[in-house]
Formats: C-alpha cells, sequence, structure tokens
C-alpha cells in the first residue's frame, strides 16, 4: 500500500496550506478561543503590530483553555514587555547581516551554509531571533536564487546546504523539489538539512511527497525540528514522523530554553523522552538568543547549567540535548559550562 494511502487512513485531515489558511491572526481571536481576557496579561498591542501574531489552529488546540500560563500560549501571544528595552538585547543578536554574504544566503560556519529558502513562518514565536531580520532584502526569487547556487558551487569547502527561514517548508512542494534537485547537481556537497517548526504547529505537512523530496537525491537528508514542550506533541507526530525514519531521513530537534515554557528539569526531561517516543533524538537545548523583545523569555547560564546537570542525572547520554549559546562571530555554537 502506498505510503500515502496509510497515512490518509490515520489521517483523514486537511492540506496544510488549507489549515495554514485559517490560523489565528489576532491576540482578541487566541484568547477568546482560550476563554481568557487580556487584561489579565498586559497589553501587547504595540508588540503585535511590529511583530503579528500568527498561530495555526491546531496549535491552538492543544493549549489548556482558561490558563493564562500554558506554555504553548506564552510562545505565541503578544505581551507589554516586549516594548521594554534591555542592556545586551539587540536587533541581530547573532551578527547574521554581517554573514549574509549574498541575498538569501548566510554563511557563518567552516563547511555549511544556510539557505534561507522561504521568508515566512507558519507560527511567529515571540522569542524569535531573526524577529528583526531584513527578510525583504533576502527574499530569494528565481534570478537571486541562482547566485545563491552559484555561491555555493563555487565554495568546495560547503559539504552541508542546511535550508532555513523563515521556515523552509513555507515552500510548496514543487519548488522545494526544484531546489534540493538543484543542491544535489552541486557535486561537493554531501548532506541537506532542513530547519523547520512548521510540521510541530500543522502535522499535516509531513506528507509522503515531502518525504520523496527528501529521498530522491543523492544527498544524505536530516530534518530537524524545533519543539519547545511536550504538550507541542501529538501521536500524529509519531505516525507520521516514523514514516519519515523509515524512509532514511535522520531526524533531530532542538529547543530553546525559555523562562515559563520549559525552565523546569522536570518539563525537559518529559520533552527528551517524549521526543525519543516520537522518533526525534534532542539534538541542542539553546539559551536565548538576545533578541530585543524577547528579554523576558531569558534564563540565566547558571539556571541553565543546573538544569542541564539535572537531565544529565536523569537520562541516558542519548537524550542529553547539548546545551549550547550562539555568539556573534564564534565559528561553532558555544557549549556552557560549569559557573
Ligand atoms: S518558526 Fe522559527 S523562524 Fe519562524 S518565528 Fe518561530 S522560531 Fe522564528
Amino acid at each position: 500500500m502506498p505510503i500515502v494511502a496509510q497515512t490518509e487512513k490515520f489521517f483523514p485531515l486537511k492540506g496544510w496550506g488549507e489549515v495554514l489558511a485559517q490560523s489565528v491572526r489576532s491576540s482578541d481571536e487566541l484568547l477568546a478561543a482560550l476563554e481568557l481576557h487580556l487584561e489579565n496579561l498586559g497589553n501587547g498591542l504595540s508588540a503585535a503590530r511590529q511583530f503579528p501574531v500568527l498561530v495555526p489552529r491546531p496549535f491552538v488546540e492543544r493549549m489548556r483553555k482558561g490558563d493564562p500560563r500554558d506554555p504553548l500560549l506564552l510562545q505565541v501571544l503578544p505581551l507589554a514587555a516586549e516594548d521594554q528595552l534591555a542592556a545586551g538585547f539587540t536587533v541581530d543578536p547573532l551578527g547574521e547581516q554581517s554573514t549574509n554574504v549574498e541575498t538569501g544566503v548566510i554563511h557563518k560556519y567552516h563547511g555549511r551554509v544556510l539557505l534561507l529558502a522561504a521568508s515566512g513562518c507558519a507560527v511567529n514565536c515571540r522569542y524569535c531571533f531573526r524577529r528583526h531580520f531584513p527578510y525583504n532584502e533576502n527574499r530569494l526569487g528565481r534570478s537571486q536564487w541562482q547566485s545563491a547556487l552559484e555561491y555555493i558551487a563555487q565554495d568546495a569547502s560547503i559539504a552541508e546546504v542546511i535550508l532555513s527561514g523563515g521556515d523552509p517548508l513555507m515552500l510548496q512542494d514543487e519548488r522545494l523539489a526544484e531546489l534540493v534537485e538543484q543542491i544535489a547537481t552541486i557535486p561537493h556537497v554531501q548532506r541537506l538539512r532542513v530547519h523547520s517548526r512548521l510540521p510541530v504547529v500543522i502535522v499535516q505537512r509531513l506528507t509522503e511527497q515531502l518525504t520523496d523530496i527528501l529521498t530522491r537525491t543523492r544527498l544524505r537528508s536530516t530534518l530537524v525540528l524545533h519543539v519547545n514542550h511536550p504538550n507541542e506533541l501529538t501521536p500524529e507526530h509519531a505516525q507520521r514522523l516514523a514514516l519519515l525514519r523509515q524512509a532514511g531521513v535522520t531526524l533531530l530537534n532542538q529547543t530553546v530554553l525559555l523562562k515559563g515554557v520549559n525552565d523546569s528539569a522536570e518539563v525537559l526531561i518529559e520533552l527528551s523522552e517524549q521526543l525519543f517516543n516520537h522518533h526525534l533524538l534532542p539534538y541542542y537545548l539553546h539559551v536565548l538568543d538576545r533578541v530585543q523583545g524577547a528579554q523576558h523569555f531569558d534564563v540565566s547560564s547558571s539556571e541553565a547549567y543546573a538544569l542541564y546537570q539535572q537531565m544529565l542525572a536523569q537520562l541516558p547520554g542519548y537524550l542529553v540535548p547539548k546545551l549550547v549559546r550562539e555568539e556573534a562571530g564564534q565559528p561553532h555554537k558555544t557549549p556552557l559550562h560549569a559557573f
């Protein structure tokens, strides 16, 4: 039986584009769905003007009604706290604009390069380190796409291309397939990596067609999802991710450590256990990138390290993600050590 037929039998769901089109796009609508009142939470109208609300309904359905501290809600609801300026929090915390070597290309680490394949996302995460990134100057139209591929082709040290964004799975399958096929024609590129949060919030993005795109070229493919809390995962994720894994795609997860969302050993340990149950290995636990507007999510390095120690004490090593900070100008992510 073809994979799609099995999938549809398990998941008689709408297509991902249709789900995306029906997303919640205002705080009022989000709060009404959860039976909450804005005055309880601080007025985030100005924050929402700068970085709009965007939340797919399946993600809203995983939130607890009436709970203003729900860990999924806190990731997407604009708050007045975003307007406060804090020392050390900037619009470009990773210095990416200096490594933006071509339109849509970020080259900061040896051997791999980031292609900003799409400028939009399926969900607007309030802590996003690219919330101020100049996507308008980095849209990959056909001609810029060719320049980006030529940049990669001319540097034989690039063994891995990472599709990022925005969210690269916002690309329609036809365009994504064409891009992957073109990358595969560059002889020194061996690996393809896709970083995406879209399938976390809209599981229907994990289709047979996507599996085919990620496995039909000679490139070894890895899909890195971005799950921050165990409540984000569903049985549908496990079933669809199993099909990707069976097809040979390496499945990893990265998490951002966020105050009020997942800054407890209990939640982080449960997250690692659940990731494994959903066929994902924990890859990175990032401390927050210091982006302006996200300071209220910050967990100090010493608190982060204490949490990491508790994970080490209670989990097998393969379920403990690397605890890292990304620092502008450094040749790799920086592991956090004891303080
Ligand atoms: S999905 Fe990723 S890139 Fe998009 S807003 Fe969320 S964290 Fe940022």
